[in-house]
């Protein structure tokens, strides 16, 4: 990565891995903090979680420590009140020191984005604002006031997740004790965090009682970690973003009162397609890793990676066409990725929506494009082990599996919604 004086547009004295442009001062400074935090905890870090497959910990208590839990929460509530692209900025520039620490932060961070400024610009009646108003005090207070984390399982196996059918976990209007509450009952899987986090925000579908489960009755519920009820389980060994222990949950007739309702009856629905760019916030932390890949790149080539025997391969013109490949990706995937997060708002044009899914599928399936010329230029001695390029890598090829917006399902979508107005449909 660069360093250099700080630059005059920028104010800062490195270029961000989101690339520069002329920050506000609370971008500038969570920026800074982030790039700090990075680079001289978490890179060193990275390998330990990757080899042991274990949940990154202590980056927890620094993130914890400088505020990072509480970025998204509105000023009024003790947050930093970071909006949507500063967020997207700030993921990305973790992601390039620890992929799955960007990650699993992103999970937490959605739970007060989503419940914050993305509700914010949510329809909702009088009622359902005034009881979303009381309810997210309570949340915002856990994250603000004792440092506590969330996570986020909507994933479940089948087409849930995709945004294709309703959750088959299910939430049923109980009274217990007098106190009324919901009791829920299924399984996610991949859920990252798992045995990290203090809650975990559970999408799943109303059980009315009449057999017809629809995905307009989704629930978003937080359900505390100590609950009667649930259990974690499952192995956990996979090919890359091993730090984010996503494992399987279990609800078994796990009560919570009404107040760990993260958003009233109906409203996550109604967010999801109000709001499309919520599902985009998976992507940062690949952009970081995008950056970090370049980066390693570019050190090796010139033979300057710490520790390694100064070895200069820049010499070769193949692997400066391969540099100069890698750079031209990176630029448009920061570019796309850039444009994307200033646009995103309720309600985008077909336009913005379009290049919203593209801004994420270059970003998704170019950040382990790059990862393979990386590895295909700088050689065989550069996916040892002991660097970081193999992790990269192998990290890297995961964004583009993740639902609801996988590569597969954005090109689906990009290509229905270019030919087919909204309700069109063929004799
Ligand atoms: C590193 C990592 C961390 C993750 N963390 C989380 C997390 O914190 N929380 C969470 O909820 N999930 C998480 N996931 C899970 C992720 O979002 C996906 O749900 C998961 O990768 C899907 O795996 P699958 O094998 O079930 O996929 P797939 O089989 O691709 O998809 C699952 C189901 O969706 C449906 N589907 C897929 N494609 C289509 C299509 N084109 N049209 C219609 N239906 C389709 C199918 O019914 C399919 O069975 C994580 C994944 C990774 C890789």
């Amino acid at each position: 990565m660069t360093t250099r004086p700080v630059n005059p547009v920028t104010g800062l004295d490195f270029t961000p891995a989101v690339g520069d442009m002329p920050f506000t001062p609370l971008q500038r400074e969570w920026l800074a903090k982030a790039h700090a935090l990075g680079r001289d905890r978490f890179a060193a870090r990275a390998a330990q979680w990757d080899q042991e497959a274990s949940f990154p910990f202590a980056n927890y208590d620094d993130l914890r420590e400088h505020g990072f839990l509480k970025l998204c929460v509105p000023v009024e509530f003790g947050g930093a009140g970071a909006d949507f692209p500063t967020y997207m900025m700030v993921a990305a520039e973790i992601g390039r020191f620890c992929g799955a620490t960007a990650l699993t932060w992103n999970m937490h961070i959605c739970s007060t984005m989503w419940t914050g400024v993305l509700a914010d610009g949510i329809a909702m009646t009088e009622e359902q604002r005034a009881e979303h108003a009381a309810r997210r005090q309570i949340h915002f207070a856990r994250i603000v006031n004792e440092g506590k984390l969330y996570a986020q399982p909507f994933s479940e196996g089948t087409a849930a997740a995709a945004g294709r059918a309703p959750f088959g976990t299910t939430a049923k209007k109980v009274v217990r004790d007098g106190q009324s509450g919901w009791l829920i009952n299924g399984r996610k899987i991949w859920a990252s965090l798992s045995g990290a986090a203090d809650y975990y925000g559970v999408l799943c579908t109303e059980d009315k009682g009449d057999d017809h489960p629809d995905a307009r009755d989704t629930l978003y519920i937080s359900v505390p970690a100590t609950a009667e009820g649930f259990s974690i389980s499952g192995d956990w060994d996979p090919l890359g973003m091993r730090g984010t222990v996503s494992r399987n949950l279990t609800f078994k007739d796990v009560f919570v009162s009404d107040d760990e309702q993260l958003m009233p009856r109906g409203i996550y629905f109604k967010g999801a397609q109000t709001w499309p760019a919520m599902f985009n916030t998976l992507s940062p932390t690949y952009l970081g890793l995008a950056n970090a890949v370049y980066d390693f790149t570019v050190q090796y080539l010139r033979g300057e990676v710490p520790g390694e025997p100064p070895i200069k391969r820049r010499q070769f013109p193949t692997k400066q066409i391969t540099v100069a490949q890698m750079r031209l990706q990176l630029e448009s995937m920061k570019s796309l990725f850039t444009r994307a997060i200033f646009e995103a708002k309720p309600n985008p044009s077909k336009d913005e929506k379009l290049r919203l899914y593209a801004a994420h599928y270059a970003v998704m399936e170019g950040a382990n494009d790059l990862a393979r010329l990386a590895i295909r230029t700088c050689g065989g001695q550069s996916m040892l082990k002991h660097l970081p390029l193999e992790r990269l890598y192998r990290d890297s090829r995961c964004g583009a599996l993740m639902l609801p917006w996988t590569a597969e399902l954005i090109l689906d979508r990009m290509g229905r919604e270019t030919l087919y107005e909204p309700g069109e449909k063929d004799e």
